[in-house]
């Protein structure tokens, strides 16, 4: 397929430094570094999972070198011309800097525990994770390839941003654009599996983040359409504690079950040979 190459990026996610402050509630522990990647950036004192990059991703839920990235001839342009505190143009050239990524997510083909998989993550580091055109597009493409590859599709969410307001209405499109795909996808008998990771919001969890055969999701993760505050600010309604975290949304049935990060990886094999039988 056109576009379709492997690449080698640095590796990044966590703030380096020897020690880490754990953001998770009601712990607060200073750990050691070593001590967290260790354990795929869990923190051993809470089990707070810190988020990690699309790299790492790959490395935890893949087979070694198994994966192959595609349609990384996909570039983000600036349609708008949008400013906001410096102009878009050029907050692109400096997300692109920091995190080796041309925009805010990777899709490919994979094998998990000798299973061939398409795979797409969006990456928290690049703009908060958000949608905008390369995302929509690079997303649709690959889930038009498992359609046609006949293979079970993966996609793993860090879009804290939602759909990417500097984008405007073409980010808010990829929401219709990705469902499309999604939805052929599921005519053709596909496997859709979505993992949901802190955090999830706005035009993603309202689109593919929450249109998975099986939902998954991982334990603490802030999942949600808009924030508490907002929320308060248009209907003036105090919503109940911790209602946007995974625990909350699997009670309500929104999610199919929580997974350790430590187990994600079996659990996404186990799921497949079991739909696919
Ligand atoms: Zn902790």
């Amino acid at each position: 397929m056109q576009g379709m190459t492997d690449t080698n990026r640095p590796k990044r996610g966590v703030p380096e430094g020897l020690w880490l402050k754990c953001p998770g509630p009601k712990c607060n522990a200073t750990i050691f570094r070593k001590e967290a990647e260790s354990r795929l950036n869990v923190c051993p004192e809470c089990g707070h999972h810190f988020t990690i990059s699309s790299q790492d991703r790959i490395q935890q839920l893949l087979d070694a070198d198994t994966f192959e990235e595609w349609f990384t001839d996909v570039r983000p342009c600036d349609p708008l011309e949008f400013h906001d505190r410096i102009p878009y143009g050029k907050r692109l050239v400096d997300e692109q800097a920091k995190t080796g990524m041309l925009d805010a997510a990777v899709v490919g083909k994979g094998f998990i525990r000798g299973r061939p998989i398409v795979i797409g993550i969006t990456d928290f580091a690049f703009m908060a994770g958000s949608m905008g055109l390369v995302v929509g597009e690079i997303l649709t493409r690959a889930i038009a390839a498992a359609t046609e590859m006949n293979l079970p599709l993966i996609i793993v969410s860090g879009s804290g941003g939602g759909a990417r307001m500097q984008e405007g209405i073409l980010s808010l499109m990829q929401m219709a654009k990705i469902s499309q795909a999604l939805a052929r996808f599921g005519d053709a008998g596909g496997l859709y599996i979505a993992v949901l990771t802190n955090p999830t919001m706005g035009g993603v969890a309202a689109s593919w983040a929450l249109q998975g055969d099986i939902t998954l999701a991982e334990p603490g993760a802030l999942i949600g359409f808009a924030g508490k505050r907002t929320i308060w600010n248009t209907v003036r309604l105090e919503l109940p504690e911790g209602f946007q975290t995974s625990e909350f949304l699997l009670k309500h049935g929104f999610i199919d079950r929580i997974v350790h990060r430590r187990d994600l990886r079996t659990e996404l094999a186990v799921i497949i040979d079991y739909c696919e039988r």
